[in-house]
């Protein structure tokens, strides 16, 4: 038998759906001020933080965990006024997204998306071998085209829109969300991953008893300050969840997420206050971010900005290696030209990020 040790490469045996993709990488320096993945980086009060950490050593890890969540399913059940059968968790929102087209995707089925706009959609799609339609946003101001969008959808398995927009930070409009269901026969998520930073009545869940081919995702990866855990779930029509259920990876949430996640549900009315805090903090920054000489700042519902400045790829690497400030480059993605993507932090981490942009423009 001939050997072929020195030849071999996994490459050449891969699915051919699968050819070509990288592993995913968050571009992440370790910086002071880390304003680059939109994760909570205020401080949960002692008392959530406490609750978090009993429910972790608390929790015996030689038992399986349970597949289908359902101490968790009834938390989050209560707190959105549905039944644990319209609920399904997964390991991060992302576990979910790929589920999604993993079930209902596939060769000769398609996805609309409406970019810019989280790049997971397309990744996932294209593993799945669903194909993707792309609706881009209008350059100005992110807008979409509500009659291309419903066009596009009329042919597709499913459309994934975002709201609060990652990175743009808009809302969905509640008509926009109306015509897809009316007038298209789509399943239609909604990625609420940042609501929690929005009015209250932005949230599309309450929609969910009425339109089936509707559903909203949601993560704990965000607003609760859990992005580590690995904890989003989708709430939907009965039969989606338990067509999920069905195909999901059945221990894929562990028992300390599980157990983290059910306190620090039943915890949220404490976490509130710091999503406030946050929020106001967005409103200082956005003033702040204005205020930098010839920096276009969108305006946001989510717990970040959207910035443009010239030679926005040098100012950032300017924040990171002078100024150890992260933030997140998007100046190289299509209609995002010179765009950054700034995470709201603690008061202390925005003075530091505006003055550092300041001291950088006025050298310029
Ligand atoms: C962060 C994010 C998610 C989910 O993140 P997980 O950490 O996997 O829960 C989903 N959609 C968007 C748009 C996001 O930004």
């Amino acid at each position: 038998m001939e050997r072929q040790t020195a030849t071999f490469n996994a490459n050449e045996r891969v699915r051919p759906a699968l050819v070509g993709f990288e592993p995913y990488d968050p571009a992440f320096s370790p910086c002071e001020v880390n304003l680059s993945a939109n994760e909570n980086t205020h401080p949960l009060p002692g008392e959530v933080q406490k609750a978090l950490e009993q429910a972790m050593l608390s929790t015996p890890l030689n038992r399986y965990p349970d597949p289908l969540a359902n101490e968790l399913r009834d938390v989050l059940a209560a707190w959105h006024g549905v039944g644990r059968q319209n609920l399904m968790v997964g390991n991060g929102g992302d576990e979910v997204l790929f589920n999604l087209l993993f079930a209902f995707g596939g060769p000769g089925r398609s996805l609309v998306v409406a970019p810019p706009c989280f790049e997971e959609y397309k990744n996932f799609a294209k593993m799945c071998e669903t194909s993707v339609v792309e609706v881009w946003r209008k350059e100005e101001d992110f807008s979409i085209d509500a009659d291309a969008l419903v066009s596009a959808a009329k042919d597709a398995a499913l459309v994934m829109i975002t709201s609060p927009n990652n990175p743009t930070g808009d809302l969905v409009e509640p008509a926009l969300a109306r015509r897809l269901l009316d007038e298209t026969d789509a399943l239609v998520l909604l990625d609420e991953a940042y609501v929690e930073f929005a009015d209250t009545e932005a949230s599309f869940v309450p929609w969910v008893h009425n339109n089936p081919r509707l559903m909203v995702l949601r993560t704990l990866s965000k607003a609760f300050a859990l992005a580590g855990l690995r904890c989003g779930y989708l709430i939907a029509h009965e039969t989606v969840v338990n067509v999920l259920a069905a195909i999901r990876q059945i221990y894929s949430e562990d028992v300390i997420a599980q157990a983290v996640a059910c306190a620090a549900v039943k915890s949220r009315g404490k976490i509130e206050p710091v999503v406030r805090s946050i929020v106001s903090e967005r409103d200082r920054l956005f003033e702040g971010l204005c205020a930098i000489p010839g920096a276009h700042v969108w305006p946001s519902s989510a717990n970040f900005l959207l910035v443009r400045m010239a030679d926005a790829a040098r100012v950032r690497a300017r924040l990171r290696d002078e100024f150890s400030v992260l933030v997140r480059d998007f100046s190289y993605a299509p209609g995002l030209s010179d765009c950054l993507r700034i995470t709201v932090g603690t008061p202390a981490e925005n003075e530091r990020l505006l003055a550092a942009l300041a001291a950088i423009v006025e050298g310029q």
